[in-house]
């Protein structure tokens, strides 16, 4: 099933169309809007407006069902959360503070 756009949301980190589920933890997790065959994410419609996620990854994990589709999660496609995941500076920062804590141990006599 494919949600209508008015069930859409849009990513506050990119402002790409988002849907938004329950996941059986009932957390609010966003996923992509049209389903994936690639998505880890078995989604429903639970009623209006409601749709519903389980993860097809655990181990015993019901396969899909007819009802459901695979969706994959945004965070897992969202370009906003990538960049800042691959900001070259990042592992800069990382090296150089290495290079500060080696200078600033002082060695014992
Ligand atoms: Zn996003």
């Amino acid at each position: 099933m494919i949600p209508t756009r008015r069930e859409l949301g849009h990513c506050r980190d990119c402002r790409r169309l988002i849907l938004w589920t329950i996941t059986d933890l009932n957390k609010r997790m966003p996923v992509d809007p049209e389903p994936d065959p690639e998505g880890n994410q078995a989604v429903w419609r639970d009623g209006p407006r409601i749709w519903r996620a389980r993860s097809l990854d655990g181990r015993g994990a019901p396969e899909l069902r007819e009802w459901e589709d695979r969706f994959k999660p945004h965070f897992a496609t969202c370009p906003a959360r990538q960049a800042q995941m691959a900001i070259p500076g990042l592992a800069t920062v990382t090296r150089l503070d290495d290079r500060r804590r080696a200078q600033t141990r002082t060695p014992h006599p």
